[in-house]
């Protein structure tokens, strides 16, 4: 099959021509689709993630079709359209999956960094981990649902209530958490490097009221933010922006050093916290709303020979809405 190939961090990715994964006990074997570009695979990519699996396929935002069938597997068919996400693989048995937290596993596994991904045309899963892509969606637009949708929505979740609502970074996440918000009648306020005008006229498009330079002044306090961008400058302006009592949620999974603050802009119980993957109840919820709000999700396709263009287009803030690595469409949706 063809696949893109990260030999080393920080190589260019490797068209190749590698065997098709075989399916074992409990996976399932899926033809791929399209596969969402995430920040993460830009991190993987880096080296900012301790130990990726080498050699690996990147990709963690996967639709494809089920095509065979390990033995155990009992929730799914030959045929049936899934989606694969970051998560992969979690214990069952340690003390944050018995507690409902399995998004902190202590031996969980994910996909495309410790297992290989959908930057290929098969890939196998552990069918417990997949979800079923809602009908309505084509594959394209499924595909940035898995993780930009997934985690932003527990990243929204954080957030709590909040009526006016910051989000520090406008890429594929904030562009979809924006109409969930605004479909929860929350007001919505996009931040964005100052002289980003795409960006902040793609946001007020999508129903930001606001859009204007992250480092600057919002026009009213928040009630909470979410900062999508790995920029460690962003906490403290994310705290000073919000209101006494509201939140900062950090909702990638590594950002550049945080500069130090001064304790007033902590204080009056303002709260600052990370986000750490995803549960499949997170999963579960958020491809029952999707469809509801709806949202709708802006994609930029890419060939998959073109993964590294597509990699290098989002490192340079020049994605609107979600790249995505289309493979082999299916034409449902
Ligand atoms: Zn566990
Ligand atoms: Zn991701």
């Amino acid at each position: 099959m063809r696949a893109m190939i990260l030999d080393a961090v920080g190589q260019p990715l490797r068209a190749a021509e590698i065997p098709r994964p075989v399916v074992g006990p409990g996976q399932v074997l899926v033809q791929v689709h399209a596969c969402g570009v995430c920040r993460t695979d830009l991190h993987v990519f880096d080296g900012e993630l301790p130990d990726p699996r080498l050699p690996l396929v990147l990709g963690h935002q996967i639709v494809g079709t089920i095509v065979s069938l390990g033995q155990q597997v009992d929730r799914f068919q030959v045929g049936e359209r899934v989606g694969i996400p970051w998560l992969g693989y979690t214990c069952g048995v340690c003390r944050y999956c018995r507690s409902g937290r399995e998004n902190l596993c202590d031996r969980a596994r994910f996909t495309g960094y410790q297992i290989d991904g959908g930057y290929a045309e098969y890939t196998v899963a552990d069918h417990r981990f997949c979800f079923r892509i809602p009908p309505a969606y084509p594959d394209l637009q499924a595909a940035p649902l898995l993780c930009a949708g997934l985690i932003g929505y527990r990243a929204l979740t954080m957030a709590g209530d909040a009526e006016r609502l910051g989000l520090y970074g406008f890429g594929a996440s904030a562009h979809i958490i924006t109409q969930v918000a605004r479909s929860q009648g929350r007001r919505v306020f996009a931040f964005t490097r100052a002289d980003d005008l795409a960006s902040q006229s793609f946001a007020r498009e999508l129903g930001a009221e606001w859009a204007g330079d992250a480092l600057g002044s919002p026009p009213e306090e928040l009630d909470a933010a979410i900062i999508f961008a790995p920029a460690g400058e962003l906490v403290p302006a994310a705290l000073r922006a919000v209101a006494k009592g509201g939140t900062v949620v950090c909702a990638g999974i590594h950002m550049s050093d945080i500069p130090s603050f001064p304790y007033d802009i902590l204080w009056e119980e303002r709260v600052l916290r990370s986000v750490a993957n995803l549960t499949r109840r997170d999963g579960d919820e958020f491809l029952t709303l999707a469809p509801r709000v709806p949202v709708r999700t802006d994609v930029v396709p890419f060939p998959l020979e073109e993964a590294n263009e597509a990699l290098n287009r989002l490192r340079r803030g020049e994605i609107q809405g979600a790249a995505v690595i289309v493979v082999n469409l299916s034409g449902e949706g």
